[in-house]
């Protein structure tokens, strides 16, 4: 057992960051560790701070997963690990100030105080310059690790002082491993969940732990059969703008409420008395900060779906072309019929018009249009032609 068990499929990454442990000429304090959503970022940037720390079981060192330093860092109860997670759209410039006090500080258990920031490309210019100052003359015992989608999602300025390891998708196979050791779920229905999942690791995991999950996912291919004229695209826009606010508000509705009651409960105020002006503007500053994640939450979910009815048209490609490779939707009856119904009822050129029309209304999300329109014009483009 060690502690990158969890870090699957990605060798080649896992061999520089053991070797970086184990020999301190290999070590650097900055690291910038990419890859696309879902293929272990933040685990393998957690796995790394705990061989960072490890002080060794029955003679294995760097990352035995036994001794106290490994487990509680994993656990995310090490005092000399900070983890920046943020369900914000960007990390605030204040947030990254503390951090940079933290940095600072020497460790109190560990070997090192580590640093992770999981969404690094979230910052505003002026954040990552401050970061910057920080990372260019780190104390000898802090490493930072900074996670994101791709290189380029972050200032060529940090780049360039940070040493990046990238990530890949890892095979379905190896994701639906990991799924059945962790949470003994049956190998089929895991195989299932890490295809549809496309190897976004969290994603396989809820897919296969909880049969709602996979009945929602169902339900958004689904949509897709049942578009058939301009008021069916509509009302489809519609159902999955819903669909995606009811998701979001069910994420974050009772950790708002426990946030509010906290912060009042620390001004020493009641719920519904009126505030002095200063308390009020406290107050103000988390709803804004709640109403920000929950976009960011309802943009999350809409892009899920719309990678999901993309994967459902490339399936649909992948038939109309006899190509022999595997299916994202094949190993469920239920989207397979989906796919298979659409591929009988159209050709190639409009399958991959459709995709395009996704694609659109991704950009057009990215791009903060009203999330019903860009829906509205992607599910008109998705009706049968001709
Ligand atoms: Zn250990």
């Amino acid at each position: 057992m060690s502690v990158w068990d969890d870090v699957v499929g990605q060798g080649a990454a896992v061999d520089v960051l053991r070797r970086a442990v184990a020999d301190p000429r290999s070590m650097t304090h900055a690291w910038l560790l990419t890859g696309p959503p879902g293929s272990g970022r933040s685990v393998a940037a957690r796995a790394f701070a705990a061989a960072l720390q490890c002080t060794g079981s029955d003679g294995e060192t760097g990352g035995c997963g036994r001794c106290h330093q490994c487990t509680t860092t994993l656990a995310g109860t090490h005092p000399d690990l900070t983890v920046v997670a943020t369900d914000q759209v960007t990390i605030r410039i204040d947030e990254v100030r503390d951090l940079i006090g933290t940095a600072a500080r020497t460790p109190s258990l560990g070997r090192f105080r580590v640093i992770v920031v999981e969404d690094a490309d979230r910052m505003a210019e002026r954040t990552t310059n401050v970061l910057l100052k920080a990372i260019e003359e780190p104390p000898t015992h802090t490493v930072w690790v900074l996670c994101a989608p791709s290189p380029q999602d972050v200032l060529p300025t940090i780049r360039s002082r940070a040493r990046a390891v990238a990530l890949r998708v890892p095979p379905a196979e190896a994701v639906a491993e990991l799924v059945t050791r962790r949470d003994g779920v049956d190998p089929a229905v895991a195989l299932a969940a890490a295809r549809a999942a496309q190897s976004h690791v969290g994603l396989a995991r809820r897919l296969a732990r909880d049969p709602e999950a996979r009945r929602r996912r169902s339900a958004v291919l689904d949509v897709a059969r049942r578009i058939r004229g301009v008021g069916d695209a509509v009302l489809a826009a519609g159902e999955l703008v819903d669909v995606a606010k009811a998701e979001a508000a069910a994420a974050t509705q009772e950790r708002d409420a426990v946030e509010r009651a906290e912060l009042l409960r620390a001004l020493g105020a009641a719920d519904g008395e009126t505030l002095p002006p200063r308390l009020r503007s406290q107050l103000r500053q988390l709803e804004d900060d709640q109403k920000r994640r929950a976009t960011r939450r309802q943009r999350d979910v809409l892009d899920r779906a719309m990678v999901d009815l993309l994967s459902l048209y490339r399936d649909v490609l992948v038939l109309q072309l006899g190509a022999d490779v595997d299916l994202v939707n094949g190993l469920d009856p239920a989207d397979l019929a989906v796919v298979r119904a659409l591929a009988a009822d159209s050709g190639p050129e409009q399958t991959v018009r459709r995709m395009d029309a996704i694609g659109v209304a991704r950009e057009r999300l990215e791009g903060n249009v009203a999330p019903l329109l860009a829906l509205e014009a992607m599910a008109i483009a998705l009706r049968p032609q001709g």
